[in-house]
């Protein structure tokens, strides 16, 4: 079988998705029709739009075409100020949901900014009712299987992950599988969220975070440390042997994001990213998109990249795939089931 078509037939999860990054343009042009919103300005960069214009395709074009970290979160934050009631959730989820099914992506595990929600002041509830009703319609249509994350901002503090968290915890009953630390790692340390941590798992909550995607190895150690049981990223483990060793020892799942962290500058050059380091070093790889929209890429674009340019072979892509299904929050009989759809494709 030819491997593009072996890409686009292997079922997969994805578990590094972050919910606000998957608004393709179009949707972003029609949130814009509801509000308007004039988008951020940076030395004019993303001046865009007169106050209160309703954006074109082309404003969205430029506004998501950033080759930096800084760029990116103002085109995030750009997004985020469109994102209003819970029908704009609703909306969003359910047009994730039918992309992930073009892409054969079985299962994904997506990130919600519930900090950032809080931050703007939006009431979270009624918001997670439009979520709900995306993914009750999603996956009713399209048969993907979706459960939610709750992602707190690391630099906003422990006391307002607390609340991210105790919200995750009292919605744990209805897709809310885990919790999350994102934002700026320099400015967010681990070790701030030690407490919550382990009061998010006593509360039946898994944990992941973001770690080693613009700071060191320590990062990656400070979140293992924490108990994170998922590290999203982790690029900065490729210059810490010790660190690479327990990674591969304790089959600590990585969610890499190739594409996101090249047009992030997490990483300089694509031949410069761990992934195939990774792989080879034992450690429990898994493919993400992070935010494709944003970063104009896909799931299957991801695995693309990963036989084109790092030489995976289509075994070694199954592997891939086989790991985003056990490094899953799913309860094991899903995961069997998702596995043998796996291993019976050839
Ligand atoms: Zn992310």
């Amino acid at each position: 079988m030819a491997s593009k078509s072996f890409i686009q037939s292997l079922p997969k999860a994805e578990l590094h998705l972050h919910l606000e990054g998957s608004v393709d343009p179009a949707t972003l042009v029609e949130l814009s029709r509801r509000y308007n919103t004039p988008l951020p300005t940076e030395n004019n960069r993303y001046d865009v739009t007169g106050s209160g214009d309703v954006l074109t395709d082309e404003d969205v074009r430029r506004l998501y075409s950033y080759n930096d970290f800084n760029g990116f979160m103002l085109a995030f934050k750009s997004v985020t100020e469109r994102l209003r009631s819970p029908e704009d959730y609703e909306l969003v989820t359910y047009r994730l949901m039918q992309k992930l099914r073009q892409q054969n992506v079985v299962h994904a595990e997506v990130y919600v900014s519930v900090g950032v929600i809080r931050w703007r002041g939006q009431p979270v509830e009624p918001i997670f009712e439009g979520l709900e009703r995306g993914r009750e319609r999603g996956q009713r249509d399209f048969g993907v299987s979706l459960l939610w994350i709750f992602d707190a901002v690391r630099h906003f503090g422990p006391e307002a992950a607390a609340e991210v968290f105790d919200l995750a915890a009292r919605l744990r009953d209805r897709n809310v599988v885990g919790v999350g630390i994102g934002g700026d790692e320099a400015r967010g340390p681990a070790e701030w969220f030690r407490d919550l941590f382990k009061k998010a798992a006593d509360n039946g909550l898994r944990l992941t975070a973001h770690a080693g995607e613009t700071t060191g190895p320590e990062s990656v150690w400070g979140a293992l440390n924490i108990g994170a049981e998922r590290i999203g990223h982790g690029l900065a483990a490729a210059s810490d042997s010790e660190l690479l060793e327990v990674m591969a020892q304790k089959q600590v799942p990585v969610e890499i994001c190739i594409t996101s962290n090249l047009r992030t500058g997490a990483c300089a050059e694509l031949q410069e990213h761990p992934v195939r380091k990774f792989f080879d070093n034992g450690l429990m790889v898994t493919l993400s998109t992070d935010d494709p929209a944003m970063f104009q890429t896909s799931l299957n674009k991801e695995y693309e990249i990963a036989r084109q340019e790092f030489e995976f072979s289509d075994e070694q892509l199954r592997e891939l795939a086989r790991n985003s299904i056990e490094a899953s929050f799913l309860p094991v009989e899903k995961k069997l089931k998702f596995l043998s759809q796996i291993d019976f494709l050839v």
